[in-house]
């Protein structure tokens, strides 16, 4: 007896099929209706083959099993948590810098109802948006005031917009840089409506190429990291306290453009040395713009710190309400800058920091728990490796660290990758010379029982 058409069950009848039913309450009617629509689609077009086809297996617990996963892989939000093993800390594309647990449950605080976003709670009055996260900036970096917007590009948009629309922008040719993701900076000053003067060369640049091409025009020096490369050999930069001496001379604003602003030394932990914005600000600048979710290690921010008089324009310029950061940002932020403040210690208690910071011991005996937790079947090998700090933060430092080889047999390292890929809390790592591995450093110890699931996953 050959099936047909005609033998194929209607849709609303397998909805009251208790093993379906069960999928209806779990995911809800018209999921469920589509999902079914689609396998019969399917099975049709076998039956039109003149395949044979049971569709007595339609109502079954095998069908309504695999419904079920298909049901709660669609259901999975899209953006959901992940474990970055690549070795990159703060990797962009896997959302930069991870936050602490007291940042993240007073972002949960502040999102749950009302807050006192742009309220003063002592006088009933309305007040300044972000004030916590502003004072804890003045306090942590000297700046007279600041202003947090929601990136850095953001942040310099806005400055050089606010500071120097219809005017000249002098920068140097060493340092008009691209950041990734089409921030280029002189396409971004062309956006500002300011003029972009150039002088010096690549490779060196000096206080009197500015001074040369300072001219009644000219609004702002800018400066900026030239966070995601470095050059070697033969380099002259002006140092900050001679240029700031030139703007204050001509009365032309200091800008400079940090990218990963860093609140501490970092040298002092025996890292690579990046300019802390209190000295930035110290030797002169007038506005420091950086990051919040780079070294800072909060959320994703543009900071604008300095001269009281330059923050006040800014803040009433239009552009600001266009990029002014939401109540979840500052709450985030005002959380993450507290941590710098004692009886915190910002080392430990930063992830980002204190990822940079963690002893290779310390990888090592995380490797060894995943490893030994990872059960049998799979050729995993712990290796020294180098990891990057990420981001455009410390461009050419590479950090020891410590990684997982995993070698599935009969599997390609792409094959592999691409499972770990597809686990319940996905496990991103690196494919070097043709192997997998899971660094450690980029990831923390609360990773670990997902990146032992995931590796169980690959054997079960
Ligand atoms: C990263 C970076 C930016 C952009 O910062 P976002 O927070 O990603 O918008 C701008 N300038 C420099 C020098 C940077 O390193």
């Amino acid at each position: 007896m050959t099936t047909t058409l005609r033998d194929i069950p209607q849709v609303q009848k397998l909805l009251l099929e208790p093993h379906i039913a069960a999928l209806v309450d779990r995911f809800g009617q018209d999921d469920v209706r589509d999902a079914i629509r689609d396998r019969l689609a399917e099975l049709r077009a076998a039956i039109l083959n003149g395949q044979e086809v049971d569709v007595q297996r339609l109502a079954s617990a095998e069908t309504a099993g695999a419904l079920e996963e298909q049901l709660a892989r669609a259901a999975k939000p899209v953006l959901g948590p992940v474990i970055n093993a690549t070795g990159i800390i703060i990797h962009t594309n896997l959302g930069r810098a991870p936050l602490a647990p007291s940042v993240r449950a007073q972002i949960d605080a502040v999102a749950q109802g009302a807050c006192g976003l742009e309220f003063d709670l002592k006088t009933g009055e309305r007040g300044r948006r972000g004030q916590g996260a502003t004072t804890l900036l003045r306090k942590l970096t000297g700046a007279e005031d600041a202003l947090v917007v929601n990136n850095c590009a953001a942040a310099v948009l806005l400055a050089l917009t606010g500071l120097a629309g219809g005017r000249e922008v002098i920068a140097s040719r060493g340092e008009l840089v691209e950041i990734g993701g089409a921030f280029r900076m002189p396409d971004v000053i062309a956006q500002s409506g300011a003029f972009l003067r150039e002088v010096g060369t690549t490779n060196k640049t000096r206080i009197s190429d500015y001074a040369g091409a300072i001219g009644a025009e000219t609004a702002v020096l800018l400066k900026s990291h030239t966070s995601n490369f470095r050059m070697v050999g033969f380099t002259e930069t002006p140092d900050r306290a001679g240029l700031a001496a030139l703007a204050k001379a001509h009365d032309v604003v200091l800008i400079e453009d940090l990218g990963s602003g860093i609140l501490i030394d970092l040298a002092a932990h025996g890292l690579a040395r990046e300019p802390v914005v209190r000295d930035v600000l110290k030797s002169g600048v007038d506005l420091v713009l950086f990051s919040g979710d780079k070294l800072l290690g909060g959320p994703q921010a543009g900071i604008l710190a300095g001269r009281a008089d330059l923050i006040a324009a800014l803040r009433a310029h239009p552009m600001y309400r266009a990029l002014r950061a939401d109540k979840m940002t500052l709450a985030g932020l005002e959380a993450t800058l507290r941590l710098y403040l004692a009886p915190n210690d910002p080392m430990q208690d930063i992830p980002v920091l204190q990822r940079l910071g963690c002893t290779l011991e310390t990888l090592r005996a995380r490797a060894e728990y995943i490893v030994q937790g990872a059960g049998e079947g799979l050729d995993l090998c712990i290796k020294e490796s180098a990891a990057q700090v990420g981001a455009g933060a410390m461009p050419g430092t590479s950090l020891d660290s410590i990684a997982i080889a995993v070698r599935v047999p009969g599997q390609s390292a792409k094959e592999t990758a691409a499972r770990l890929r597809q686990a319940d809390t996905p496990v991103v790592g690196r494919i070097k010379d043709g192997t997998l591995l899971l660094d450690m450093r980029s990831s923390g110890a609360e990773d670990t029982p997902g990146i032992v699931a995931a590796l169980r996953g690959l054997v079960a």
